[in-house]
This record gives structure tokens, sequence and C-alpha cells, in this order.
């Protein structure tokens, strides 16, 4: 392939799957800027100093403080990420809205309030308002004097969001749309100004509008009751012949799913990042939990099967970190280097598109990470873990959510494999060759390429292989079912569970050979966490191969597949569990996540 071509695949979203990437050309912590550094810390005192202190009277629900906190947020700068300086917000790279939101994550449910404010309530402004809104809501929205929210789901429409009822009409003198129907689940709800709305003109064009708290005929109902994350106002909300402007119409009457999905989108990212803090707060209190609390006359600390909860939870969190922050730099990189006369905004948004794999990636990983790490949280501390007075049991309980919002893992599974399929269709993303590659390969029979040299030889191969087999399944899958590989849920969440981990191995990977070419000895231990990464990560890469290759072949040829499943998927054996103990002591060593980006 030509130069020009490979370095044009390498770009693409999703391409990791095809194609491979060097060190150097990976983001990792370690290369975050002064600035960017800066940042994360303002939004870490912020957390410590402002929101840690109420958190009790912000989960009984103190009126006005949380709207009161977010305020105070917006006083310091932490709001307007998002928003272009022209509109009065910091216009934030994507590395540097990364750390902001991980660093936020102290207190999930504030996380949460503002991911519903400067993310989701504020990107379909940005992304597509008129000149006209962005000039009368951004800069409020910016400095906290408006916030808003962001309301696509309904009772009975939810991750089906395009089955909303609510409906918009436009009023017989043409001046206002008029909104009737009803949302469920509205993060911020209960105390935002600005309401972004998703509504159907004359029952059936999706639209969406901006719609301000006042309106006649608006009301937002009571606080949901729910397991977590209580601190956060989500509140049904109401229109009953709710007159709007015409003017606060958001794009395209009929075009409201692009407003929707592409905010989503970035929302999810996001979440990743939020997700990330989550989990290396939980992995801080286990580590000093672990230190105080004895049994049998022993730390728990000094206990192999608390060692090896500590050591998973980092290399778990080190991965997720890994790939969150190589695809932050990767949409920076992308956004720096605009089409000659683009809208930069425009821009911006087909940047977001083109990593929305990516996007996807990082919410479902990051929430399964978290949700792992509060598990072995409360399980750490023993049944003061199941005491609300230990910080564990409210992340257990405000760490659930993180699976269903902002699209449920399920349909993110789905989506990961539908856009893929997509993208290889369009024939930006060359999956079926390479896949057709790959079977003249496997029909040569066993090669004599060079095999990978020096410290992460093993993993370098591992990687490789499990390329592969994505390609072996998913090309199996696809040829068999077609078209109706959608239907396959079971599969499809397969191929997707085996893309997650190949970006996963190689994100970690690539930061590791980068840390060992630039630091040598000193990152040994994240050399460790990487190698114990990819090593899980094959046998499971192995395990849903195997079920997904079972569902697509029978007979001889299923025999054949499996066979060539078993070659690829040979790794030679490596401690783990001395692994793991080193990875634990170094958390010990610094009480918290031990690797840079802590
Ligand atoms: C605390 C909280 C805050 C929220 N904040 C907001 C907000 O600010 N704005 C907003 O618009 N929404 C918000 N939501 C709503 C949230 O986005 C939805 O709950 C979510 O999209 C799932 O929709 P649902 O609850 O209707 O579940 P359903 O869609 O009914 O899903 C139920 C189950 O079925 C699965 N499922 C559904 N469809 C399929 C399919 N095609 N294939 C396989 N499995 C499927 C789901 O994965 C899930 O496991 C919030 C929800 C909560 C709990």
């Amino acid at each position: 392939m030509a130069t020009a071509q490979v370095s044009e695949i390498l770009n693409r979203g999703g391409s990791f799957l095809i194609t491979s990437t060097s060190p150097e050309d990976v983001f990792t912590p370690a290369d975050l800027t002064d600035d960017q550094r800066l940042i994360g810390q303002t939004a870490e005192e912020f957390v410590q100093k402002e929101v840690l202190p109420n958190v009790p009277e912000l989960e009984a629900h103190k009126e006005g403080l949380m709207a009161q906190m977010l305020k105070k947020a917006g006083e310091v700068g932490l709001l307007g990420g998002a928003i272009p300086e022209e509109y009065g917000g910091s216009g934030l790279d994507k590395i540097s809205a990364t750390v902001l939101a991980e660093k936020l994550a102290a207190y999930a449910s504030f996380a949460v309030s503002h991911g519903g404010h400067a993310g989701i309530g504020t990107i379909p402004i940005v992304y597509f308002g008129t000149e006209a809104q962005k000039k009368k809501y951004l800069p409020k929205i910016a400095s906290g004097e408006l916030l808003s929210c962001y309301c696509l789901s309904e009772p009975q429409a939810g991750s089906d969001s395009l089955a909303a009822r609510t409906r918009a009409v436009l009023s017989p003198d043409g001046k206002t749309w008029i909104l009737n129907g009803q949302k469920m689940w509205i993060t911020n709800g209960g105390f935002a100004d600005v309401y972004v709305v998703f509504a159907k003109v004359d029952g059936e064009k999706f639209s969406c509008f901006i719609v301000e708290r006042g309106t006649p005929g608006f009301s937002a109902g009571a606080e949901e009751k729910k397991m977590g994350i209580r601190g956060s106002s989500t509140t049904p909300i109401f229109f009953e012949n709710s007159p709007v402007p015409k003017e606060n119409l958001l794009h395209e009457i009929g075009r409201g799913h692009i407003v929707a999905f592409n905010t989503l989108n970035v929302g999810r990212f996001s979440l990743g990042a939020y997700c990330l803090g989550g989990a290396k707060e939980v992995l801080k209190a286990s580590s000093k939990y672990s230190k105080e609390r004895t049994a049998f006359g022993k730390s728990l600390k000094d206990f192999g099967l608390i060692k090896t909860k500590l050591g998973e939870m980092a290399i778990r969190i080190y991965a997720v970190e890994s790939m969150i922050y190589r695809s932050a730099g990767m949409i920076d990189a992308a956004v720096s280097s605009p089409t000659p006369g683009a809208n930069k905004t425009q821009q911006a948004m087909q940047v977001l598109e083109e990593y929305a794999i990516e996007s996807s990636i990082s919410k479902v990983m990051g929430s399964e990470t978290v949700d792992y790490c509060v598990d072995e949280g409360v399980q750490i501390f023993g049944g003061y873990g199941f005491h609300e007075d230990y910080p564990v049991a409210r992340a257990y309980r405000d760490s659930r959510v993180n699976r269903i919002f902002e699209g449920t893992n399920e349909i993110n599974r789905m989506l990961i494999i539908q856009m893929l399929i997509k993208r290889s269709m369009a024939g930006i993303l060359p999956l079926i060759p390479a896949a057709m590659k790959l079977g003249e390969e496997v029909l040569a029979g066993p090669s004599f390429e060079e095999a990978p040299t020096g410290a992460f030889a093993e993993e370098e191969r591992s990687l490789a292989q499990a390329k592969k087999i994505f390609l072996l399944a998913a090309g199996t899958a696809m040829q068999k079912f077609r078209e109706g590989l959608a239907d396959q849920q079971e599969i499809v969440a397969s191929l997707a569970n085996i893309a997650m981990d190949v970006y996963a191995m190689e994100s970690s990977l690539r930061r590791a050979q980068k840390a060992l070419a630039k630091r040598g000895e000193s990152a040994s231990v994240m050399g460790d966490a990487a190698r114990a990464f990819v090593y899980d990560a094959m046998d499971r890469i192995e395990k849903e191969a195997r079920t997904a290759l079972a569902a697509s072949a029978d007979g001889d040829t299923l025999v054949t597949q499996l066979a060539v499943l078993r070659r690829f998927a040979k790794h030679a054996p490596i401690d783990t569990i001395a692994i793991r103990r080193r990875v634990a002591d170094a958390v010990l060593v610094q009480n918290r996540y031990p690797f840079e980006g802590r």
C-alpha cells in the first residue's frame, strides 16, 4: 500500500483493527502539557474545596445546592470547555476536556450534573445553533448564569429514542411551536434554565428545540428516587401546549437525530473520562483502607487476594486511561489539521463523528471498569464497604448508572460493529480486503514472517494475532449472516468485545513502550501492567471468537476455523500473579493509582 494511503487509513476511526501504530504516534498522559495539567489541578481543587464538604447536603437534595455548585464552577471557568472563546467559553482541546472531566469525578453526582450542563446540554447549541442562538445562550451557559440540560428520553422511548411521542406543531399565526408531551430522566431537570428538547414536528419529523424554563405549560416533575447519584437532579419534564418561539428550532426540521446522536457521541467520550476519574478515587480509598485494616494479625494489604484486587484495578484503569488519552490525542490532531476553508465548528463535529467508534469504546470500557473497581472496592472494605459511612458504598451505587445512560452498553456494543460495517461498506475502512488477505494467508499455511523482537516481543505478537482473530470472526459472521448480522446480537457483542480489547491492548502496549523508551527501568511496572492486560485480553478474545465462530459456521468449516483460531490465540504463559503483586505494591507505595495521569 502506498504511504499516503496507509497514513490516510491510520487516521481513520476504527483503523486500529487493521493497521499498526507506533509508540511515538500515541498520545499518553505523560505527554500532557503544563497547561493541561493545570486545568486538571483547578478542577480537582474545586471539587475538593467547594463540592466535597457539601456532599451530605447534596445527597439529601438540599434545595438549590447543586445549582449553586455549578454556578460556582462557572465562576472559575469550569463550565465553558466546549464553548468557543468568541462565545465566552474556553474552547478547550479534547485532551484538556478529558483531564477536566476526569478530575471532576471525585463526586459522581457533581460529575453527572456537570456533564448534563457543560456537555450534552451545551454541545447541541455549539454545533447546531444559529449565530443568534449561540450569542444569546452560550456566554450565559459558560458562566453558569444559565444552567442547561438535554431532553431526549421519554417514558416509552429510551434506547429507541426516535420513537419519541412529544409533538411540536406550528401555531396558526406561524410564530411559535406548540409542544406537547413528556420527557423522562432529565439530568438537571429540576433546576435548569435552558432545555434542549427533542420533539416530532407534526408527530413525524424528529426535531430539536431550545425551551426556556418559565415557558407556559412547561413543568418539571418531582425528583426521581434513584439508586445512586442522589445528589444530582433527575426529573421528568412536561409540556402542555407550551409555546416555543419559532426561532428556537435548533438545526433543521426532521434533522433532530443528527443533533441527538452527534451530541451523545461527544457525551459518551466524556463519560468514559468521568468513569476513569471515579475508578481512580475508589482505588485510592481501597489502598488506604487495606493498610489500615488488620485481620489474622496482618494488614489486609499483605494478603495475596487483596493484592490481586488492587493490582487488577490498577491494570484495568491503566488500559482505559491509555485508550481514552490516545483517542483524545487523535481527535486533537485531526482538529488541528483542518481542511482548508472548512468551517471550524463543522470540522470539529466531523472529527468527532470520525471517532464515534472510539467514543463508544470509551463509554463501555470506562463504565465497566469503574463498575469492576467499585465492586472490588466494597469487597476490600468488607462489611464496612456495605455501610453508608464509608466512601465505597456510595461509589458502588453511583457507578451503576454509567452502563445505562448515554446509550446503554448493549446499544453501544452494537453501534461499534454497525459503524465498523458501515465504514467498511463505504470504502472508508478496508476491512473486507484485510479479511480477504487474511483468508489467503490462512490457506497458504504457517508463514515464516520475521518474529517481533524486543522487550514486548510476545505482547507484540499477541496484538497482531488478536487483530487477525477479529477479522477471522467478523469475516465468518459477515459471510454467514450478511445484512442479517445486526439481528445476531450475541455475535455482534462478541465482535465488539474483541474490538474493544484489541484497542485496549494496543493502547496499553504502545504507552508502555513509549514510557520504556523514554524512562527505562523506572517504567517497568507500567510494562508489567501492559503485559498482564495483553495476556488476559488474549484469553478473553479467544473465548469470544470461539463463541462467535461456533454460531457462524459448522461442520468441517467450523473445525478448520477453530484450528486457525487456536493457532492465532497461542501465547506463552506469564506469571500474572507476580505481576499483579508488583502493580499492587506500586499502588500501595503511592497510595493511589501509580502511573502518571493520577
Ligand atoms: C440517572 C439517569 C439520568 C439520565 N439522564 C438523562 C438525560 O439527561 N437526558 C436524557 O435524554 N436521558 C437521560 N437518561 C435516560 C437514559 O438515557 C435511558 O435510561 C437509557 O437510554 C435507556 O433507556 P430506557 O431506560 O428506556 O431503557 P430501555 O431502552 O427500555 O432498555 C432496557 C434494556 O433493554 C436493552 N435494549 C433496549 N433496546 C435494545 C436493543 N435494540 N437490543 C438489545 N437490547 C436492547 C437495554 O440495553 C437495556 O438493558 C437518564 C437516565 C438515568 C437513569
